[in-house]
């Protein structure tokens, strides 16, 4: 079956890598892009998923290209990392903002379709931070461990219409977002993976493909850990 699949904050890193494994299945996979020029086989669409009329209009091309959405990867994500100390309030909803309700945003948008259909796979992009916490990231943390609480709670309102709704939880990846760590917090890192490296956004994507493939029909409202060991227990 080729779905039509939108994947934010596809350009670039761990939302590029799961839509171009998702393309390479055959999907009808668009990704959203806030300025340059998006990757190419894939169609970009222009969305700032913390500006609701951005989201109207992209969501608009994809149905209208690819039909309406049938498997969403809610994986835009930004961080601000500081102590609470120093922590604005800027920086605390900002990231929420992008985080957690982008989630909400984009999700709300597309289940009504999903309803219809009666199918869909919603799969959020979480964090082993949203569990286990991290000093420095309250911010990131909250909207991490909030967006466990929103797909579980879908899961239970959308389970009986064919839909899941599961949430990936990454540990350390290598890409935009931790190339600016000093080497000391990525050392410090590295020292808490069993696995003793960083993942590449592939070994993230495939997990991804698996969560919303068919035979991941019967798994919902998991949060499902690829972090090397690093949160194990949780
Ligand atoms: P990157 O910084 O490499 O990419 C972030 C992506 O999110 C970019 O495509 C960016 O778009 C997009 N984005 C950010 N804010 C918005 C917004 N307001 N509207 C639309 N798009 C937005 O990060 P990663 O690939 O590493 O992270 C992807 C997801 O994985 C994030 O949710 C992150 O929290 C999560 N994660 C990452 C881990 C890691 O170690 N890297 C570990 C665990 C989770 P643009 O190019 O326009 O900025």
């Amino acid at each position: 079956m080729t779905r039509s699949v939108l994947v934010t904050g596809g350009n670039r890193g761990i939302g590029l890598a799961i839509a171009r494994t998702l393309a390479a299945d055959g999907d009808r996979v668009a990704i959203t892009y806030r300025s340059g020029e998006p990757p190419t086989c894939l169609l970009g669409v222009r969305c700032d998923v913390t500006d609701p009329a951005s989201l109207d209009a992209a969501l608009a091309t994809v149905t209208d290209r690819h039909g309406p959405v049938q498997v969403l990867v809610a994986n835009a994500g930004i961080t601000r990392d500081t102590l609470l100390a120093t922590m604005s309030e800027d920086d605390f909803t900002a990231v929420l903002d992008a985080n957690l309700t982008g989630t909400f945003r984009v999700t709300r948008r597309v289940v009504r379709g999903m309803v219809k259909a009666r199918y869909g796979r919603v799969l959020a992009v979480s964090s082993v931070v949203g569990l286990q916490g991290a000093a420095g990231q309250t911010n990131y943390a909250a909207a991490k461990a909030g967006m466990v609480g929103f797909v579980r709670s879908l899961a239970r309102e959308l389970g009986s219409r064919g839909i899941t709704a599961n949430a990936l939880a990454p540990g350390f990846v290598d890409t935009d977002m931790t190339a600016v760590l000093s080497d000391r917090q990525r050392t410090a890192a590295l020292a808490g993976i069993p696995l003793g490296r960083a993942a590449s956004p592939t070994e993230i994507a495939r997990v991804a493909r698996f969560l919303v493939s068919e035979d991941a029909g019967y798994i919902t409202g998991a949060v499902v850990p690829v972090d090397g060991g690093m949160g194990m227990g949780h």
